[in-house]
């Protein structure tokens, strides 16, 4: 079959581009080289909507940040995914070259257009936001800022748009891009081809590698990691805003900032690294974390850190992102360097992209049977405890708690393994439900998890894998 559009990459940024285009009578299909969706930056990063003030005005990010922020709350809204709009604050702590930055900042937001911005001294912030530490001398408060799961996010605009008819190929690792007479042949390092009109390369860090199997040199990913320390529930609810510092050319700094699910997050650092798939932790990164952390928030107890992690950052020397029809041949677009504000940007990222499509030909004619609304994947956790009683005598899987931790439970793990994207592995079930992310990681509800994919999969249970091919947990049956 010849597809209109064939994405590389399904991440936040492929992911939300196939969700919009599945708005049109068009046929669409995901490649994507890992074993499930956001496996990439949009795994691992902050989750922070940002605000806006910060990209330099004139830019691309300063453009589609500003857009991005009521497009994302409102598309996340559609899709289920959760979101929350609990501002930002951004601190100087005492010295006049860091209350001059704020000042600056405070001005480039004006001139960006982002809403309701105020400088606010550190009394007023400590009012707001008790456990900020009494050097804090100046924040910048960004009101219109929020917090959203970065991997849900993208696993709901994915399997929204396969609902919507979209075709995702996992362990599709793209190695060839052939221009053809009728369009383009994309070839995987396994051998299948996929045949389409036009081509979008939203690859992450591998976007100049993409770009160079059609003779594209221009760009070249600078990959930079970011590790982080997770804290458990307990610290949660330590500060309600998103606290940064003062950014550097480094980036936005150490964060401390509630999650979605009700965790605390400190990170991330910002290290140029060699492979873009390094994603371990050190001891000097989360050392750096957590002495930067204390500085803005002292009272966070790192002793509940539950996991670390790490993400990698596709950067490029020129700091903007790169979202320009490809030079090597025609129907080709490259959505490359998307570092952060990337995930604030996305759904205007998928927008502008689109847009670029549309001048190379791309006909969009809207499909009367879209169907932007995604079941909401949590209905059930937001039942009272009637409801719940009475939904679980119709569906007892849901009476059956697999995760204690998160008190996931069978029902919904069940409906992650049969939902689009399909979980597959057990790491797939985690970013879904959420079970295994609590405080004993996955130590008690792991096997239960198994026993129902093999069930769901008919695959025997020496064959599931934690995250892919080589990491099964099991070796044969005593
Ligand atoms: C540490 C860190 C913190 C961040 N914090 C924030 C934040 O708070 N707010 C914000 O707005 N943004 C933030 N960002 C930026 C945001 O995470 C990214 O902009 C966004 O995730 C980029 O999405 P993407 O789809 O372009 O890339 P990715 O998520 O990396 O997706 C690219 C996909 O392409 C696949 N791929 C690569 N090569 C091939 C191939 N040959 N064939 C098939 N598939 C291929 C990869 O496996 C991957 O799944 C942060 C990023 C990092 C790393």
């Amino acid at each position: 079959m010849m597809y209109d559009v064939v994405i590389v990459g399904a991440g936040v940024i492929g992911g939300m581009l196939a969700r919009q285009l599945s708005k049109y009578r068009l046929s669409v299909c995901l490649l994507e080289k890992e074993n499930d969706v956001a496996m990439g930056a949009s795994r691992a990063n902050s989750g922070i909507v940002h605000g806006g003030y910060d990209p330099e005005p004139g830019t691309l990010k300063a453009k589609l940040n500003a857009e991005g922020v009521e497009k994302l709350f409102n598309v996340a809204a559609e899709l289920h995914a959760p979101i929350l709009r609990n501002g930002s604050f951004v601190c100087a702590f005492g010295t006049e070259e860091e209350e001059n930055t704020l000042r600056e900042l405070y001005e480039r937001g004006q001139v960006n257009g982002i809403p309701n911005l105020s400088l606010i001294s550190g009394e007023e912030a400590r009012e707001m936001e008790p456990a900020l530490s009494e050097k804090v001398s100046l924040v910048l408060n960004v009101p219109n800022a929020g917090i959203v799961c970065p991997y849900e996010l993208t696993i709901a605009a994915i399997g929204n748009a396969m609902d919507n008819g979209v075709c995702l190929k996992t362990n599709y690792a793209v190695n060839g891009i052939e221009k053809t007479e009728k369009g383009f042949t994309v070839t995987s390092a396994a051998g299948e081809v996929v045949e389409a009109k036009y081509v979008v390369n939203c690859a992450g860090c591998y976007s100049d590698k993409i770009a160079q199997l059609v003779g594209d040199n221009f760009f070249t990913i600078i990959p930079r990691a970011g590790e982080y320390m997770m804290l458990d529930k307990t610290e949660g609810s330590r500060v309600s805003h998103t606290i940064f510092q003062v950014p550097s050319v480094e980036g936005k700094g150490i964060l401390v900032s509630p999650t979605v699910d009700g965790n605390l997050l400190t990170g991330p650092t910002a290290i140029k690294v060699a492979d873009p798939a390094c994603t371990e932790t050190t001891p000097e990164g989360l050392e750096q974390v957590a002495r930067l952390a204390s500085k803005s928030v002292p009272s966070v107890n790192f002793r509940q850190v539950i996991t670390s992690f790490s993400g990698v950052r596709s950067s490029e020397k020129n700091g903007d992102f790169i979202i320009i029809p490809a030079n090597g041949v025609e129907n080709m677009v490259h959505v490359a360097a998307i570092d952060s504000p990337g995930l604030t940007s996305c759904v205007a990222i998928a927008d502008y992209t689109i847009e670029l499509l549309r001048e190379m030909g791309l006909v969009t004619e809207c499909d009367p049977t879209f169907n932007g609304t995604r079941e909401n994947p949590h209905a059930f956790r937001e039942m009272n405890d009637d409801e719940k009683d009475a939904y679980i005598k119709e569906h007892p899987a849901y009476g059956k708690i697999v995760c204690r931790c998160e008190t996931v439970n069978e029902g919904e793990i069940r409906d992650a393994i049969r939902r689009n994207p399909p979980a597959t592995d057990i790491d797939g079930v985690k970013r879904r439900t959420r079970s295994g992310m609590g405080r004993c990681q996955g130590g008690f509800c792991m096997p239960y998890v198994m026993r129902l994919l093999s069930e769901e999969n008919n695959t025997p249970m020496e064959q599931i894998t934690k995250n892919g091919a080589g990491s099964e947990q099991l070796k044969h049956r005593i």
